[in-house]
């Protein structure tokens, strides 16, 4: 079990999270910001992530998604359709709906993902208004690369730091 530490507890620190208490290991979340105010708009989720999402008990509904029927392009001149894409067959063509989600509402999702007490694993524990100001890496204790593929997420990793770099978190009010 790795004892982890990611920096920012956005969408791509909460699936790391996600993805590393699902595979047992200890992780904490320092986040700058209290969490209290996050914005955004229309996301859209397409099959490379909501398969990845969806085995992870992603809930759908309670994430206010919509499963997109199609989307077209038209000319903002004339209307007319330039480019017609049908989703219908995307669970059977690839694994899992393109769905349309609020960035708030999939960040909210995967905060609960993350720290669920009733998740598999331990819960990932998220210190807010806690910001990462550097990091010192311990040469004694060499880190080898993960393998290839060893951190299943459809989201770009955030930093990750085994036990054995050392995060200075210090509190601040934001
Ligand atoms: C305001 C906003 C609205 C957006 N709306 C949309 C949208 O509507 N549609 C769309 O497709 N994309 C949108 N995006 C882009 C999309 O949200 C990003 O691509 C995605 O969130 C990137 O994920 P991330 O985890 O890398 O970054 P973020 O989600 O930005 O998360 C980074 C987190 O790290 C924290 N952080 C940063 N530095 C530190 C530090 N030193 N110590 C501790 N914590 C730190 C930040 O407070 C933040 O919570 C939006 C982005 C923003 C900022």
């Amino acid at each position: 079990m790795l004892d982890v530490i990611i920096s920012g507890a956005g969408i791509a620190g909460l699936a790391a999270a996600i993805s590393l208490r699902r595979c047992g290991h200890k992780v904490t979340l320092y986040e700058r910001s209290a969490l209290n105010n996050e914005v955004g708009a229309a996301i859209n989720v397409p099959p490379n992530v909501s398969r990845f999402l969806l085995p992870w008990g992603f809930d759908t509904k309670r994430a206010r998604f919509r499963a997109s029927p199609g989307m077209y392009l038209m000319s903002h001149k004339t209307l007319d359709p330039i480019l017609i894409q049908d989703h219908r067959n995307n669970a059977e063509t690839y694994g899992a709906p393109l769905f349309f989600s609020h960035r708030v509402d999939l960040h909210e999702e995967l905060r609960r993902l993350a720290t669920d007490p009733d998740g598999p694993g331990i819960p990932a524990v998220i210190h807010l208004k806690s910001e990462a100001v550097s990091y010192v890496r311990t040469s004694a204790h060499h880190v080898p690369a993960p393998p290839p593929f060893f951190f299943p997420s459809p989201f770009p990793p955030t930093v990750l730091v085994p036990e054995t770099r050392q995060i200075c978190a210090q509190s601040t009010r934001v």
